[in-house]
């Protein structure tokens, strides 16, 4: 079973914990979730808040936090797609309101769970600052306001150069658009806190558990381990970037890899050299993007610049460092912030995220209708997981409600064809995007960001 690895900085933060015991025997529930992510821990949270008698089993192939949900920047946002124009551009703006505000409620409802349930999850609700460092990426945060305007969105402003200057210091930034709903965890302890108030409910939580077989007979859903067997009424499948590899789910997603470092904590002076008192959370307008937030014991984690397929899809701890893209991230934080002077990087770490040919959650429900699913966050779901574990509730107790009316609530995607296709669309696609990054740095005209393994496959379906 993989351990928690020391390389993730959120990691080291937790009190040490026995592994979570793998599931033995013939178990029986009236849920059972696979996947101990964030997905999966909410369902649970919401099942179990609106009704206490509910029996839930949550099966995880790792332990607690192994997982994207363990190893994130920790940003609670509200973001969908790449961005709220694209979003209301696709979607429509009705629905691209609905689903924005379904989103900015998790944001404030995570904040307040953690409080209430007294998880120490190092929250901080400083909200969420979009930064412009060429004339493209200020015309993208001009779309977006526009958009957050039209819509009637509340809590967003757009900032000028010298006061987003104000803010986080940078020489290269040219503007910001400031958003009120996101707050930054560490959200290792905040899937550590979760599952033990779930464990005082009665939940629970088995790791070492991967799930080999998902199968519906007799109106009775059964999850298989190499252990155990779990019998219960009804299922949802909560493991985002592996649903690929559920037969019933094949071509639904592909996982793609993204990556971070982090700094050793920054000195009071070079924190006084970049401003930063509001401690927000921060990713520029590329479309690779760089997401970067400062943490409670006072680095920096600073991540993205490129994301990652490899042929197939495979996820495995050996993908967890890329060693290119830790270079390129460090050189990239240095010329941004060239007032700090040296900074030593002492963590590097990645993890997989799910990339759906919508670009938008996908959740629903499979054939029989007892296995419900969520997945497909495109590297923004702290905050949609929650909302998701909302909607997965309202699915699963047979209930019509604002959140389960969400566009993207049982709505099927084109599936991504197979290897090697998708692997060449991935490959093309990626390069497409850094080169219209690059495009941008040297002062092009670039819209929202295209990406060509989407638009094929949304040809291919209409074809
Ligand atoms: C480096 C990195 C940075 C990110 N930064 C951010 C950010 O700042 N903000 C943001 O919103 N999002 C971010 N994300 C994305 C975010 O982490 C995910 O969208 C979110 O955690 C998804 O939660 P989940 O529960 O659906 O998936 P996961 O947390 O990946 O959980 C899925 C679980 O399913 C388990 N599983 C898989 N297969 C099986 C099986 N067969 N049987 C049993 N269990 C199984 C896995 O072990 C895993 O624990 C980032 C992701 C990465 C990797």
């Amino acid at each position: 079973m993989a351990q928690l690895g020391s390389a993730v900085l959120w990691h080291e933060t937790l009190a040490p914990q026995p592994p979570a015991a793998p599931a033995d025997g013939e178990l029986t529930a009236d849920v059972v979730i696979v996947g101990a992510g964030f997905t999966g821990l909410w369902a649970a949270y919401h099942l179990t808040q609106s009704d206490p008698t509910l029996d839930v089993v949550v099966l995880d192939a790792h332990d607690l936090a192994v997982g994207a949900s363990g190893r994130n920047g920790g940003f609670a946002m509200t973001l969908l797609d790449f961005n709220l124009h694209r979003f209301a551009r696709t979607w429509g703006d009705d629905a691209a309101a609905h689903a924005h505000r379904a989103v900015a409620r998790s944001v404030h409802q995570i904040d307040r769970t953690v409080r209430e349930e007294g998880i120490d999850a190092e929250l901080e609700a400083t909200g969420l600052l979009r930064v412009a460092t060429n004339d493209a990426q200020l015309a993208r945060l001009d779309r977006d306001h526009e958009t957050a305007q039209r819509l009637g969105l509340d809590g967003f402003r757009r900032l000028d150069a010298h006061r987003t200057r104000e803010l986080l210091d940078s020489p290269s930034y040219r503007g910001g658009l400031l958003e009120d709903a996101c707050a930054i965890v560490n959200p290792a302890k905040l899937v550590v806190g979760l599952a033990a108030v779930l464990r005082t409910r009665g939940v629970r939580i088995h790791g070492g558990s991967p799930v080999l077989d998902l199968s519906e007979a007799d109106g009775r859903v059964t999850a298989t381990t190499p252990r155990a067997r779990v019998h219960a009424d009804t299922a949802i499948l909560a493991t985002n970037a592996w649903t690929h590899r559920f037969p019933a789910a094949r071509g639904w997603s592909v996982p793609l890899y993204t990556y971070v470092v982090a700094t050793e904590p920054l000195s009071p002076d070079q924190w006084e050299a970049i401003g930063w008192q509001g401690r927000q959370g921060v990713e520029d307008a590329r479309n690779l993007v760089h997401y970067f937030r400062p943490t409670a014991d006072g680095r920096v984690l600073w991540g993205g610049t490129d994301a990652v397929y490899r042929y197939g899809g495979p996820i495995s701890p050996r993908r967890d460092r890329h060693e290119a893209i830790r270079r390129r991230l460090e050189r990239e934080f240095v010329t941004t912030f060239p007032q700090l002077g040296r900074v030593r990087f002492t963590h590097h770490w990645g993890g997989p995220i799910s990339i759906t040919s919508r670009f938008v959650p996908r959740i629903g429900r499979f054939g029989g209708g007892r296995v419900h699913y969520a997945f497909g966050y495109s590297g923004h779901g702290v905050a949609p997981a929650h909302t998701a574990g909302r909607i997965l509730r309202d699915l699963v107790l047979g209930r019509d409600t604002d959140d389960t009316a969400v566009c993207f609530v049982d709505r099927d995607q084109p599936a991504f064809p197979p290897e090697p296709l998708t692997w060449i669309g991935a490959e093309l696609t990626l390069q497409l995007l850094r080169r219209d990054d690059r495009r941008m740095e040297a002062g092009g005209h670039v819209g929202d960001p295209d990406p060509l393994l989407l638009r094929l496959v949304d040809r291919l379906d209409r074809g």
